[in-house]
């Protein structure tokens, strides 16, 4: 369905971001904390390091000139002075903060009597009457004011249907959906900030209960479904294309591949279809385990294919995997079919022939892999990599290639987005999980640098030791979002300057508007080492692979988002040689970065771990944001923790089979309420 977004205000496609659409999804959008602005505090109570609230007047305010101009306010309460300090200001700030002004000022204390001082506080207009409530923050995001997100809350909470959706047995006398949402969105002021902050009043008990019974229901619905499906069983062989594979291999299988291949193994071989995601850091090797369980598929007589979301990434893994398989396959006469975007058309027809008649094995490409045309003889195994980047949609389309006796093919999903043990378990309704944790010896961790814009010249001259040293330089370029014109017009700008400081360098440029031909030229220049630097918009961001490239560059690394430098991050460190990435960041007209963006590059220079950078990322953007948009219906859990909720997990898990026998009806209320019309969509 193509909706309409063009009329959008920022602020309604920031809702939609967070996937507030239905009046109950916003009464179920909670406060991440509360302010207390229901005091005001004479200045001459506080102390260093106090958060107070004052009401005060005007008396004096001046623009300082410098390098960092400042806003300098003072303010009089009648019991003492202080100094407000705003680093960042507009000249409406200046007009609500002129001399004479009434005004309530919220922040941090500094300084003692020696002269008090407040950096940045909130203020607004004193208008006499102060909340008797306290003031809920809400989890947002970029564009979507606090003012705004609170006034939809409240209007969403007005219009929701609040009914009950327990059965009455298990209902809480005082506690009902209605008065603990009210509760939560307007507690008074004598209720304990601790008890809401750490969540343990039973307001949000009622609510994680909830909470907890939509994700059990639906993962039950989707086990239940599940257990009805039928897939081929497939039985690892002996001596066959698997054996020789573990034999041709140039290294050895790490312990976390092992037990991963043997999870995936034990699964090909039940009646029912594996839904198995297999996440694994960027470089634990996850293509190799793919093209293992390929090999068991092929053994066993069935077919495979490999799905990757671009063009450059599926020649990658087919070029790999034919090295690989090719010779083995061969000598079984069957073979591996390539289906990508560019292909002519009589060259099309004869790979359709060959996967329409077994003879292709594996079939390797991109979303041309689930086209109608592509019939497969009998597909047994569909591998994705990279799945976040497909959509339920595609996935449910490469399930339905195995139109036989009502089964379906075995689903191996693959990503090098590690998600947080907590995530995976509410990720989808029902996925197994299993986790490459551990990288294949020999890598050396890459060194990551934060670094000022103004000292891009020395990045620069870095770039040119490296190709002294006979390795190879990937520059990013900044994604501007929805601008792809603008994005060009950078990528082709630096690579320009490039070019020039680097006089004898082959550099290159790759964008998401060039042909896949072209792409793939670029690619191969680069892969074979002939290109000493390769110039990017974000279309490198998956799974390429060159080995001896040793410094990355990421230009506007404030823009990105912390899984995505991550990923970028990995194309280098691949190597035995010591790698770098650099994290180039500008502040615009800011004096300073903004802090979200300050805390990503943080935490990309603080560690190379991919599950603690998964752990952060959840930690700065919140759950709702952290699988993005596409995936945003799946039934995460936003407000119980399963491992601090042991207690109301286990009442849910006790409910939720016999709900679903006895209330159907509610049942299905229920997880609609909470997880949204997607609740089909976890299946996939
Ligand atoms: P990713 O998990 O990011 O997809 P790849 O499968 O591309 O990682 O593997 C990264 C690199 O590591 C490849 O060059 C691959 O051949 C190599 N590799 C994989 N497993 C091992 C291993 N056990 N020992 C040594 N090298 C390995
Ligand atoms: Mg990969």
């Amino acid at each position: 369905m193509a909706v309409d977004r063009s009329r959008e205000s920022p602020a309604q496609r920031a809702l939609r971001k967070l996937g507030l659409r239905r009046p109950i999804d916003l009464a179920l959008h909670l406060p991440l904390r509360y302010e207390d602005e229901t005091r005001i505090t004479a200045l001459a109570d506080t102390h260093d390091g106090d958060v107070v609230q004052i009401a005060a007047t005007v008396v004096g305010s001046e623009i300082r000139p410098g390098p960092r101009r400042q806003l300098l306010v003072t303010v009089d309460d009648g019991t003492d002075r202080c100094l407000l300090r705003f680093f960042s200001f507009y000249p409406s700030h200046q007009k609500a903060l002129a001399p004479g002004a009434r005004i309530r000022v919220r922040g941090e204390v500094r300084g003692g009597f020696a002269g008090r001082q407040m950096l940045h506080p909130q203020f607004r207009p004193d208008t006499g009457e102060l909340p008797t409530a306290l003031t809920p923050v809400y989890p947002t995001t970029a564009g979507l004011p606090q003012s705004y997100l609170r006034k939809a809350v409240l209007a969403g909470l007005a219009r929701a249907d609040l009914s009950e959706t327990l059965p009455a047995q298990v209902q809480h006398a005082h506690w009902s959906l209605r008065t603990a949402l009210d509760f939560l969105h307007h507690p008074t002021p004598e209720v304990s900030l601790a008890a809401l902050e750490d969540r343990s009043h039973p307001a949000w008990q009622r609510l994680k209960a909830e909470e907890l019974l939509a994700q059990q229901l639906s993962q039950l619905t989707a086990k239940r479904e599940r257990d009805q499906l039928r897939a081929p069983r497939l039985q690892a062989m002996a001596g066959a294309v698997h054996d020789g594979l573990l034999a041709a291999l140039p290294f050895a299988l790490t312990g976390a591949q092992q037990r991963v291949v043997a999870e995936i193994t034990a699964d090909l071989a039940k009646p029912q279809p594996m839904h198995r995601l297999l996440q694994g850091d960027v470089g634990s090797g996850k293509t190799v385990v793919a093209a293992l369980a390929a090999a068991v598929c092929m053994d066993a007589g069935w077919q495979c294919a490999l799905m990757a979301p671009t063009e450059i990434l599926a020649e990658q893994h087919f070029r790999k995997l034919a090295d690989w398989l090719e010779p083995l396959l061969a000598a079984r006469g069957r073979g591996i079919a390539w289906l990508g975007g560019g292909q002519k058309k009589k060259e099309r027809e004869a790979v359709l022939a060959r996967i329409a008649s077994g003879e292709a094995a594996l079939v390797v490409g991109t979303h041309a892999v689930i086209q109608d045309k592509v019939q497969f003889q009998r597909l047994a195994l569909a591998v994705i990599d990279e799945q976040h980047r497909f959509g339920v949609a595609q996935r449910l389309a490469l399930r339905g290639k195995l139109a036989r006796d009502g089964q379906e093919p075995h689903l191996l999903m693959m990503s090098a987005t590690p998600i947080p043990r907590t995530l995976a378990m509410s990720y989808y309704a029902d996925l197994d999980v299993s986790t490459i944790d551990e990288l294949p010896p020999g890598r050396t961790p890459v060194v990551t640098r934060v670094v000022n814009e103004g000292r891009r010249d020395e990045v620069v001259a870095r770039i040119g030791e490296q190709l002294r040293e006979g390795r190879q330089v990937y520059w990013v370029c900044p994604l501007i979002e929805e601008s792809e014109a603008v994005d060009l017009v950078n990528a082709t700008a630096t690579h320009a300057e490039l070019s020039d400081a680097l006089p004898g360098v082959l550099v290159g440029l790759l964008h998401a508007r060039m042909a896949p031909a072209e792409k793939k030229a670029v690619m191969a220049l680069f892969t074979e080492g002939l290109m000493g630097v390769l110039v990017s918009t974000t279309v490198i961001e998956v799974g390429v692979d060159v080995p001896n490239a040793s410094l990355m560059v990421i230009e506007h690394a404030e823009r990105f988002g912390l899984s995505q430098l991550h990923q970028l991050r990995g194309r280098v460190g691949r190597g035995a040689a010591a790698s770098a990435c650099v994290l180039l960041y500008a502040t615009g007209d800011a004096p300073r970065l903004g802090e979200t963006a300050r805390a990503r590059l943080k935490a990309m220079a603080e560690t190379t771990d991919g599950f603690e950078i998964a752990r952060r990322d959840l930690e700065i953007r919140g759950p709702g944001e952290f699988l993005g948009e596409r995936q945003s219906g799946a039934p995460l859990l936003r407000f119980a923790d399963l491992e601090e909720d042991a207690a109301l997990l286990a009442w849910a898990r006790e409910l939720a089979p016999q709900m679903l026998d006895a209330h159907p009806d509610l049942a299905e209320r229920h997880v609609h309420r909470w997880l949204g019309g997607k609740a089909e969509f976890l299946k996939a």
